[in-house]
């Protein structure tokens, strides 16, 4: 039978036992799947991720992006075939629906690639869906069942992904950034696949293990380029020459999601179980011990107290982080709170980037640049976490866009230059501000919600002040409401005692 009619007459589950009987043959071509979905969901909002905010890369789509141009250069003789890679803004929990149809046609991709060697997991690790606990195992499990046991799984993480034993089970390995802010992507994604070929060509079977820490951090307090995060975090390309050792990922873990798995973690990959304990146990015992070393690594002070600061200071831009609602850890992004507070206060020569707000960016576009109107600011995806702010805007430059989605207004507010964006998005490059023809480094205050700075806005930081607001992602995180599922971690309990053990997946012994 060609190829091409056996894959439409077979069933799935034939696939997954014609896969579970195949070991890789030397000589022949790896048959390699990529694919996966990444979001950071913070269960404190209200809003929810739905399909219109996922960016979908579908087949060739993903091939063709510059996010998978390694994969080709890297590896020419291996086809790594793409499935689907959906991404999205962080937000809040997934819509169930949502997350179903993307994962039903993941797998359906998946099946049409079948069989496989080798299956890439291009993942995030804090991905939380309505009305489902461990949603990264859920995918993954569902993956296994399609490819079969015999097929390997190797899955990159975001350094704020949390862990469990669904997940630790089902994965043969895995590699997460050593870097916050991230400037590890593309090694941390080579490490991932490396160790995949590798392992499929060698037909070498791993050993996964994994330490879990009762400790969760925020990641403003957990940056490795400051210690103790960066003391931790620097030993790891030392500790991946270990023999027997493939790969030591050190996680934060996502303290924003009110779930059991919540917590930071040691998993080493490797083929020498002895050594890969010995790594992880010593790991996650220096990571215990820093515990209460974790701290901001910029001043912190209250919205009023850093507003203050700012206006007096005798060096500028003053880079004010808005930490609370910063849509790159889970926050909203919508709330005019900082807005409102330096209205208040009179702050002159500000630029803001910026506050997702639909409505008011449309009310801009209808309006026309140089027009004066009234605007309502604010808490139009969330009315419940914060309210709108009314002023007298003045709209100063509009971008060209068509899609009304994906618009963007500057707005002139008294002495304030104000980004609005249709949708939930961070400003953390200078690009992002210029190309509304503001130049933040000119100005006196800029205010970004971020937690720690991105590279491009740290940079220009002349001093950096991070505003402990209320949203999302709260940085005071012990007076989180419903902290209702999250097994007994530090510092939500002060006086836990801990010795590190290790879990080996079951795979291991399979
Ligand atoms: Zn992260």
């Amino acid at each position: 039978m060609q190829r091409r009619e056996f894959l439409k007459t077979a069933s799935a589950s034939a696939f997954a036992l014609a896969a579970s009987n195949r070991g890789w043959s030397a000589g022949t071509t790896p048959r390699i799947a990529y694919g996966g979905i990444g979001i950071e969901s913070s269960t404190y909002g209200h809003i929810r991720a739905r399909m219109e905010d996922f960016t979908i890369l579908r087949g060739k789509e993903a091939d063709e992006n510059a996010r998978f141009a390694f994969l080709k250069k890297r590896y020419p003789k291996v086809p790594f075939m793409p499935t689907l890679v959906a991404t999205a803004v962080p937000g809040g929990p997934i819509a169930r629906d949502t997350y179903d149809k993307i994962k039903t046609e993941f797998l359906e991709r998946l099946q049409i690639l079948l069989p496989l060697d080798g299956l890439y997991l291009p993942m995030h690790g804090a991905m939380f869906v309505e009305g489902m606990q461990d949603a990264e195992a859920d995918w993954y499990e569902s993956a296994r069942k399609v490819v079969g046991s015999k097929c390997l799984m190797s899955a990159s993480y975001d350094l704020h992904g949390n862990i469990s034993k669904r997940i630790i089970d089902t994965l043969d390995m895995m590699s997460a950034f050593r870097t916050a802010p991230h400037i590890d992507r593309e090694e941390t994604m080579s490490r991932a696949c490396d160790m995949l070929v590798k392992c499929i060509q060698g037909n070498i079977r791993t050993t996964l293990m994994w330490a879990s820490i009762p400790v969760l951090m925020p990641g403003e307090r957990s940056s490795t380029e400051w210690n103790p995060g960066k003391r931790l975090w620097s030993q790891l390309p030392e500790l991946n020459k270990t023999p027997g050792v493939l790969d030591v990922s050190m996680l934060v873990g996502y303290v924003w999601a009110d779930e059991p798995r919540g917590a930071a973690s040691v998993v080493v990959t490797g083929t020498n179980p002895a050594e890969e304990e010995k790594v992880a146990k010593n790991l996650a015992q220096q990571y215990w011990d820093a515990r209460r070393e974790f701290d901001f690594g910029t001043e912190v002070c209250s919205l009023d107290a850093c507003i203050q600061k700012a206006m007096a200071s005798k060096t500028s831009p003053v880079v004010l982080a808005d930490s609370g609602d910063n849509p790159t850890g889970g926050g909203n992004g919508d709330q005019a709170t900082v807005l409102e507070a330096l209205l208040k206060a009179g702050a002159k020569d500000v630029v803001f980037g910026g506050i997702a707000d639909r409505p008011a960016v449309e009310a801009c576009y209808q309006a026309g640049v140089g027009k004066t109107i009234p605007l309502s600011i604010g808490a139009t995806l969330d009315p419940y976490a914060s309210k709108p702010v009314k002023v007298q805007a003045t709209v100063k430059s509009l971008l060209d866009i068509a899609d009304p989605a994906k618009r963007e207004a500057a707005v002139q507010i008294q002495g304030i230059t104000l980004i609005l964006s249709a949708y939930r998005r961070p400003y953390h490059e200078i690009v992002d501000f210029t190309k509304m023809g503001i130049d933040p480094k000119s100005a006196k205050i800029v205010v970004v919600k971020s937690g720690y700075l991105e590279p491009q806005i740290k940079a220009i930081a002349n001093p950096n002040l991070m505003a402990l607001t209320d949203g999302s992602i709260n940085q005071d995180i012990v007076h989180l409401p419903a902290n209702k599922y999250r097994k007994p971690t530090f510092p939500f309990v002060d006086d836990l005692t801990f010795t590190p053990t290790v879990y080996t997946s079951a795979r291991s012994h399979s």
